[in-house]
């Protein structure tokens, strides 16, 4: 058979570990057998970047932006045992951080759903798209334990020198304060790559915070959202038959419960947090999240949702070959696939990403599966798997 042939290369983004070890198996068993496979590509495993000192991050970043579409492998952000097990010269900080930053994008995460691994929350036929402001609030806060009675204020000196002053409380006895923010500009930021993967996807976007009670913070949000939507999408989504829905966060949480599923759950920071566990544990396994990361002007990365699984490649090392689920990491590559043959309108690599992700869920269908899930499947596995033997049956198929 003649290889399908891409017009325009990925960005590939290698990393570390045991979904390194994997990523080289997808390529070589599902990917290159089939498609004459056009990629920059850029090896973020934890020494290379230490000895380009991120630079090689930062090229990888721009070279998403620059091609649309980039594929990333989970990545070790390195800590002191990192830096001792690796013999670093420095604590490198998240790659996915910096590329976050350089595309000022939002990672939205969704389950990949199989017949035979039923989601706890039965109402939910199709995956819950979550996608998490990943910028403010908690996560940048500025805490006081206040040692006694006193008066806690909130200030805020412009740059202009202008002060605005308010009384947060007269308290009584000792307690607790704390300050929060987020900027217009990042909450923007946020609703644009919400509603252009929404658009995407063709799913509906929903929005919930809590602006009864924080009327001037939460009610900021609301606001933002709502002129976004207006004034930028709302043509195309009524077009496509979308709609954006904003209701009470509590009102979410009890309509997402009872929902089929199958919308964009635009979350604030907290909330995604809390909520991205909750949806990934009503699913199953980690190893069935895929992830992607938007930018406001719809440049896309693609990856999966959980780590290196550090504690398979040490038994890997050991020379054991270990049934670690490899489904969203080949997701993330039919993922950018699909979105380069959409870009570049080549629908033979659209329909074999297609077929590959088709193959990859009738093989797990069917019975054959990895230990993660066979602990989950009902009726129950017919054959676990390694990761090898699990890989060699979606080649099979394919
Ligand atoms: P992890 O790699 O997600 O693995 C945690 C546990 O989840 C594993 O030990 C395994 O459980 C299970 N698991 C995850 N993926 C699986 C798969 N594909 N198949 C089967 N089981 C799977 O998280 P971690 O061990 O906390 O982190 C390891 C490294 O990954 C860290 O250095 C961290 O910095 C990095 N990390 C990177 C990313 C990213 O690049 N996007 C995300 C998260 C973490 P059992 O051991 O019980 O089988
Ligand atoms: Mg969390």
């Amino acid at each position: 058979m003649a290889k399908i042939q891409m017009k325009n290369a990925i960005a590939e983004l290698d990393g570390d570990e045991m979904t390194r070890v994997l990523w080289a198996v997808i390529k070589e068993k599902l990917l290159e057998p089939f498609v004459d496979l056009k990629t920059e590509y850029y090896d973020l495993g934890l020494k290379h970047r230490d000895d380009t000192d991120d630079k090689v991050t930062y090229e990888s970043a721009a070279a998403i932006k620059r091609l649309g579409v980039g594929v990333k492998c989970a990545t070790i952000t390195s800590n002191a045992a990192r830096v001792k097990e690796y013999n670093l010269k420095q604590l490198t900080p998240s790659p996915n951080g910096i590329i976050r930053g350089e595309l000022d994008g939002t990672v939205f995460r969704a389950p990949i759903f199989v017949k035979n691994v039923q989601c706890n929350v039965t109402s939910w036929k199709k995956p819950i798209v979550l996608g998490r402001h990943a910028y403010g609030d908690v996560y940048k806060n500025c805490e006081i334990k206040t040692p006694c009675a006193g008066k806690a204020e909130l200030v805020f000196t412009g740059e202009d020198g202008k002060e605005i002053r308010k009384t947060i409380m007269e308290m009584k006895g000792p307690g607790i304060i704390q300050g929060i923010h987020n900027l217009d500009k990042s909450i923007e930021s946020f609703a644009r790559c919400c509603f252009t993967y929404a658009l995407d996807q063709k799913i509906s976007v929903w929005l919930g915070t809590k602006d009864t009670i924080s009327k001037t913070y939460d009610g900021n949000f609301k606001e933002i959202f709502q002129r976004v939507f207006d004034s930028e999408y709302k043509e195309k989504f009524d077009k496509a038959g979308l709609e954006y829905f904003y209701t009470l966060i509590d009102d979410a949480v009890a309509r997402i419960m009872k929902s089929e599923g199958g919308m964009l759950w635009a979350c604030k920071n907290y909330d995604g947090d809390v909520m991205s566990d909750m949806i990934a544990s009503a699913c199953g396994s980690l190893a069935m999240m895929t992830s992607v990361l938007v930018s406001p002007d719809g440049k896309y990365e693609y990856e999966a949702s959980h780590g290196t699984v550090q504690k398979h490649y040490y038994r890997y090392q050991k020379g054991e070959k270990t049934s670690t689920n490899p489904v969203a990491l080949i997701f993330a590559w039919t993922g950018a696939l699909a979105k380069r043959a959409e870009l570049d309108n080549t629908p033979e690599l659209a329909d074999f990403a297609k077929r590959l992700e088709k193959a990859t869920l009738d093989t797990i269908e069917e019975g054959t599966m990895t230990g993660d899930l066979a602990r989950l499947a009902n009726p129950p596995a017919k054959e676990v798997v390694d990761s090898w033997q699990f890989i060699d049956k979606i080649a099979e198929k394919l």
